[in-house]
Order: structure tokens, then C-alpha cells, then sequence
């Protein structure tokens, strides 16, 4: 589990990851609890060991599953930081203050969190203090967060002291040995009582019993009245997900001063928390700036690896270390790694875990985990790291933007689980093949020339014996602005008579150097306002797919979200509209360019009274030559030239038959060039 621990400062961060750590074994001392020291904030033992706060990350076993804590920033100072821890964790624990409930930072992380999707537990600690009120607190969550909380514990009170929990899953009462035995015992000792009819606490946890059920089974109905049958196991993994699809938000309470309540909510992160393989990390779509070739790396390498560099620090002992997250492949010691953003290679001397306050040797870190790497120069927080220079070259440039496209279509409906699997396949064989889904559902399967494209369409019919119809074969053309602008705009709807009005700002520019690539946009979200940025996104990368001209997809932008504002419970999918039509505006004035796909075209031919026949035809496909040349002394030509893609339709069998076979030509995608305004009326008409 890849999670975060985030809290308000003093609602016990610290002192719940330090028993995390003793109660998982790790430490064998606690910060001296008794100490009545005020400055709790650098327990004795954090200072000693320069544990948690300091550290970007620390793992843990628990039940036989590796447990990484990653340190979110509890200060919301809304950098770049907050944003990438919230990248690589994959669920979190919230810890709030159980006589103050909601706070206003333990507010702006949750929302970031929302921001972000990530799956969540609350955890309510300080559950010993007087003024603690577990049923207020919990009031909180939904009041101020709009967190939809399931709650799976009872407080457990003994002559006005907090000495357990009552866990409504298994209706089991969880008392701790409140004895301080000894520093390095406290809290191990429990006993647990099954309830029954005859204990006081029986009939409120029922009740409470009896809401989860109804919580957990809104989406299962059928299950409803089997709840009794039902194992445990089932019940657990109905709130695992729930949880991580986030229907609701578990709520646990504890007391991690007083040693109460640990062992159970680790058992939640084990239970309920996704693992790694759980969660697709939506901003590996949204192409963030400084990683916007991640989400391309990952189409392609699902076995090589590709890494995230989320923290820099510099140890007394190592010199600086580097924390990554693996996403895909395996990490492995003494091995080289290229760095996509240095554009250099380094190499891995040592490969380690931290282990509480331990750096542990390791050969290999596997996707979905973090590891610590030592002996890198140049890398720095936020760079990509790919196993090897030529795996990003595979990615950017043997695999070159599909240049030609059609639509598929299969003539029954019982067919297309069997085209997809078909299509899925040949995308795997072959990454330059690429299929699209568009808004309607059908299929776009695109290719780098029309003979790539018919094998493809013979293998789909022959090979997997679907008979499936393919469209003509068209050009994939592009849009791309040329003015920057920034384009403000309101707008409202009324929904069941509620009035929604959103307010959106988008600042588009050129951005030629991205016009090379492929998925050329860059999308920013504004750093604040987590809630809505997601949303908002999502409609400007959906405006982008369909540009103003002629509806071709916009590259070469730099897009940043400058505002997103809407009262609270605006529906997302009126946002993500909202900018959908701020966009479209913003593009309007943008003055955009239609960029059409070029090739490269390279003609050896034998015998000079050839050429005049090449030539022609070349100049009739608006072909630029750029180089005529003699190759030896046999009067074989060379020509080279590059013309639009959408000209050279037949150019291959049209060469072979003008001069009998006496000529070969090879093409090669030579990216986009601007489509000159008389070129693009006639494209208008003809489309
Ligand atoms: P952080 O700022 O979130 O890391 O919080 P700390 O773990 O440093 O705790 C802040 C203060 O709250 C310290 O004085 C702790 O002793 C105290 N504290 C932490 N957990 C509990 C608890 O369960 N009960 C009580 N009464 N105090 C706690
Ligand atoms: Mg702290």
C-alpha cells in the first residue's frame, strides 16, 4: 500500500506513524509518553533517528503486506510538491483531532485529495481526551468535507476513560491494557470480547451495524438479506471497494497517545486501501508539464520500466538520495537509468528500502513500490526515468504519429468483444497501430500508411475471422493555435431550480515545440481549487480532441486552467461543460492553423528519362523536391521531396506503373506543417 498519512498539524501525524512503526516492529521504543514534554512535535525518538517528517517515505510490513507511508507536506502551501506526493500515493489516512474535528488544513488536503481521487480512511484520534466527541467529529466529515463516512468503530468508554473500540464488522469489543507495563509494551496487550444481546453496548451497536449495512449494500441489493451468510471476507472486500472507488470513506478512532485503536486501523489500510494495481493514476492523462510524456512511456512499456523521481533529499551519511515510484518494470540496482528530462543517463549504485529509520539494501524495486535510489547527479523532483535512452527513442520516434485513419465497424453486435480483443492484440504486436474510441463509441483504427492499414483490415478478417466493414481510409489532420489569448467566461444553468453558475479562465498559447509530438497538449490545472480542477480538465482536454476548424484534434498548446470557480455542489459534469465551452471560445480567438501530416519521400530510380514522368506527378501532389542527385555512374537518380500525406494516397502503385517498375520509393513521416490558407479552402470543401 502506497498511502499517505495527512492531518492538521498536532492532530497526531507523528505520534500514529511512530506506532505504526512500534507496533509493525520497526522501532522497539516510543517516544517517552510520560514525559510531559509540550514540544510532542519532535518526539525524543524523532529527533534521535530524523524519522518521519524528514523522511519522503518509510515502509513497513503489516499482515504480510508492505506498507509505504509517503509524507504529504502538511503545510498546504499548494506547490508543486503537495501535488506530486498526492501523485505517487494510492490511498490515505486522515487523521483529525477527535475534540476538534474538521480543521481548516485537515480541509484544504482533503480536498486536494478529492482533487486527486485517492481513496481515504478517517481515522479519529485523541478519542481519550475530555473533550473528544467521536459522533461530532465524524458530524464534521460529512458537514464540511461532504465525506460520505461509513463508520466501522465505536468508541469504547470505561469510567470516563477511552479504553477500546467497538468493531461493528465483526461486533467485537477491542480492550486495551491501559497498565503501562513498560515503555516497549504498552499497547500490545488487548482483549477482545464477541458482543451479545446481554452487553450494554449491544443495541446502539446494532443500530450502528445495521447503517453500514445499508451503506455497503446500496450498490448490492441482492446481498441485502444474505448479510448473515455472507463471510467475512465478502463483506470486507464490498468495503475495499466501495472505499476505493470512493462511495464512501471508513471512519476508525483511536487514541495513538494512549496506544489505542493501531492495530485496527492498520488492519483497514491493509483491508480497505487500494494497492497499487488497484488504481489508474488519472494524471497520467492529464500530461502534466513535467511529465507529459508519462502517459505516453506507459501505453508503450509495460514490462520496461519507468520510474517517477518524487523527493530529493540529502542524507548525513549517503549524500543525496533520490525517492522513486516505480509505475512500470522493475527497478534494479547497479543497472543505468536514462533520464527523459536531463536527457542524460545515470546510474543506480545502491538500490534501498527505508525501513523506519533504516536504509536497507535492495537489488530490485518492482512496479507499484518505492525505493531509494543513491549515486545520481543530475536527477531532480519530478523527472521521468526510463530504463534507456532507446526506450524513449522507441516511444517518440520509431513509433511516429498515425498518419491515416479509419473507422471499424462490426455488422453484428456479438462480434465486437471479439474486434476488441482482435484490435488489442495488433496494438500490442504492432505500436504504431492505434485505436481510438470517439464520443459515439465507434472505433478509430489508425495506421502509418494505406498499406499498414490494409493489412491490419486483411489480419481482422482473415486471422480473427471477424467480418468487419472499415470506412475510407482518411488523414488525420491537426489544429493548433498561433495566438496567445486568455478568455475569461461565466456561465450558469438552473438544475431543479437550483442556479449553478460557473466561472472559468483559460490561457492558451502556441507552443510549437510540442508540435512535434504526439498528444501535443499540455494541460496545467490550476494549483488551487483541487475539487474542481479535475473536472474542469477533463473538459478542456475534451474540447482539445475537436478543434474549431475543421474538428481535428488541437496540438502544439499550452493550456493552463488560470480559474475554476463554482459554489459547492455544482454537479462536475456542469464544469467540465462549462469548460468544454470556455475552450472552444478560447480557441475562437486563438486564430488557429490546420496542420496536415507530411512524408518524406526518397525515389531511386534507374535510367534519367524517368525523371520527367516522377517529376510531374510529384508536382500534381504538391510534392517540394528538395534534392535531386546523381548516385553513380550509372545514371542512377536519387529524389527527394516531401508532400502532403493526404496527396500521396496510391503514390506506390502509381509509381510502379508509370515507370515499370523501375523506381523505388520509400516513405517516411515527416510530422506536421501548416496547411496554407488556399489549400485549406479546397480541404474544406473536399471534407
Ligand atoms: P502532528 O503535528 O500531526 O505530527 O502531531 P503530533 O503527533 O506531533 O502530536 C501533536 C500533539 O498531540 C502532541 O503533543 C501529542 O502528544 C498529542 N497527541 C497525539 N496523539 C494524541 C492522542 O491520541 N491523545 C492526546 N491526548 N494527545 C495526542
Ligand atoms: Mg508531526
Amino acid at each position: 500500500r502506497n498511502i499517505g498519512i495527512m492531518a492538521h498539524i498536532d492532530a497526531g501525524k507523528t505520534t500514529t506513524t511512530e506506532r505504526m512503526l512500534f507496533y509493525s516492529g520497526y522501532i522497539n521504543k516510543m517516544g517517552d509518553i510520560d514525559s510531559g514534554n509540550t514540544v510532542m512535535d519532535y518526539l525524543p525518538t524523532e529527533i534521535e533517528r530524523g524519522i518521519t517528517v524528514q523522511s519522503a517515505a518509510i515502509s513497513f510490513n503489516w499482515d504480510n503486506t508492505q506498507i509505504n507511508l509517503i509524507d504529504t507536506p502538511g503545510h498546504v502551501d499548494f506547490t508543486i510538491e503537495v501535488e506530486r506526493a498526492l501523485r505517487v500515493l494510492d490511498g490515505a489516512v486522515a487523521i483529525f483531532d477527535g475534540s476538534r474535528g474538521v480543521e481548516a488544513q485537515s480541509r484544504m488536503v482533503w480536498l486536494q485529495a478529492d482533487g486527486h481521487n485517492i481513496p481515504r480512511l478517517a481515522y479519529i484520534n485523541k478519542m481519550d481526551k475530555t473533550e473528544a466527541n467521536f459522533a461530532a467529529s465524524v458530524d464534521s466529515l460529512k458537514r464540511q468535507l461532504k465525506a460520505n463516512t461509513l463508520i466501522l468503530q465505536l468508541p469504547v468508554f470505561q469510567a470516563n476513560q477511552f479504553v477500546g473500540v467497538i468493531d461493528l464488522i465483526t461486533m467485537e469489543r477491542i480492550e486495551w491494557d491501559m497498565q503501562v507495563v513498560s515503555p516497549n509494551q504498552n499497547g500490545r496487550n488487548c482483549t477482545i470480547h464477541k458482543l451479545t444481546n446481554k452487553d450494554k453496548e449491544w443495541e446502539t451497536s446494532l443500530s450502528a451495524k445495521s447503517s453500514i449495512i445499508e451503506q455497503v449494500c446500496f450498490g448490492i441489493l441482492l446481498h441485502f438479506h444474505m448479510w448473515n451468510n455472507v463471510t467475512l471476507e465478502k463483506v470486507l472486500s464490498w468495503i475495499r471497494h466501495g472505499t476505493i472507488d470512493r462511495t464512501f470513506v471508513p471512519v476508525l478512532c483511536g487514541s495513538s497517545y494512549k496506544n489505542v485503536g493501531i492495530q485496527p486501523l492498520l488492519n483497514a489500510v491493509v483491508d480497505y486501501l487500494p494497492q497499487p494495481s488497484d488504481i489508474q493514476h488519472p494524471f497520467l492523462y492529464l500530461s502534466l508539464k513535467s511529465n507529459k510524456n508519462l502517459s505516453l512511456f506507459r501505453r508503450y512499456y509495460d514490462n520496461t520500466l519507468l520510474a517517477m523521481a518524487f523527493k530529493v533529499l540529502h542524507d548525513k551519511r549517503l549524500g543525496s538520495i533520490i525517492f522513486v515510484r516505480v509505475y512500470s518494470g522493475t527497478l534494479e540496482s547497479g543497472r543505468k537509468l536514462y533520464n527523459v528530462n536531463k536527457g542524460k543517463e545515470e546510474k543506480v549504485l545502491r538500490l534501498m528500502t527505508v525501513y523506519a529509520d533504516e536504509y536497507k539494501d535492495t537489488k530490485v524495486i518492482k512496479a507499484g513500490n518505492i525505493g531509494v535510489i543513491s549515486g545520481f547527479q543530475s536527477t531532480v523532483t519530478g523527472d521521468t526515468l526510463l530504463e534507456s535512452k532507446q526506450a524513449l527513442e522507441a516511444a517518440t520516434d520509431v513509433i511516429p504519429e498515425p498518419v491515416f485513419f479509419c473507422s471499424v465497424e462490426v455488422y453484428s453486435p456479438t462480434q465486437e468483444k471479439a474486434l476488441r480483443h482482435a484490435l488489442d492484440v495488433l496494438c500490442k504486436e504492432d505500436p504504431s497501430v492505434r485505436v481510438n474510441f470517439d464520443d459515439y463509441g465507434s472505433i478509430m483504427l489508425s495506421g502509418m500508411g494505406e498499406l499498414h492499414m490494409d493489412v491490419v483490415s486483411q489480419r481482422i478478417k482473415s486471422e480473427f475471422k471477424i467480418d468487419a466493414y472499415f470506412g475510407p481510409i482518411q488523414v488525420a489532420y491537426r489544429e493548433c493555435p498561433t495566438l496567445q489569448v486568455t478568455h475569461k467566461a461565466m456561465y450558469s444553468r438552473t438544475i431543479l431550480d437550483n442556479l449553478y453558475e460557473v466561472e472559468i479562465a483559460i490561457q492558451i498559447s502556441p507552443c510549437p515545440e510540442l508540435s512535434t509530438m504526439r498528444d501535443a497538449i499540455n494541460v496545467q490545472k490550476p494549483a488551487y481549487n483541487p475539487e474542481l480542477s479535475y473536472s474542469a480538465a477533463l473538459g478542456v482536454i475534451q474540447a482539445l480532441q475537436q478543434g474549431n476548424i475543421l474538428g481535428y484534434p488541437v496540438m502544439g498548446a499550452d493550456v493552463r486552467i488560470l480559474t475554476a470557480r463554482a459554489k459547492r455542489g455544482c454537479p462536475s459534469g456542469l464544469i467540465t461543460a462549462s469548460a468544454v465551452k470556455c475552450t472552444r471560445e478560447a480557441l475562437d480567438k486563438a486564430s488557429c492553423d490546420l496542420l496536415e501530416p507530411m512524408m518524406q519521400i526518397e525515389i531511386s530510380t534507374r535510367g534519367e528519362n524517368l525523371m520527367q514522368k516522377i517529376l510531374g506527378d510529384l508536382a500534381k501532389r504538391h510534392a517540394k523536391i528538395s534534392d535531386i542527385s546523381t548516385t553513380d555512374n550509372d545514371g542512377n537518380m536519387k529524389i527527394l521531396a516531401e508532400a502532403p500525406v493526404s496527396e500521396m494516397k496510391g503514390y506506390a502503385s502509381s509509381l510502379r506503373s508509370s515507370t515499370s517498375g523501375n523506381a523505388d520509393l520509400s516513405l517516411h513521416p515527416s510530422g506536421y506543417k501548416v496547411v496554407t490558407q488556399e489549400r485549406k479552402l479546397q480541404l474544406k470543401r473536399k471534407i
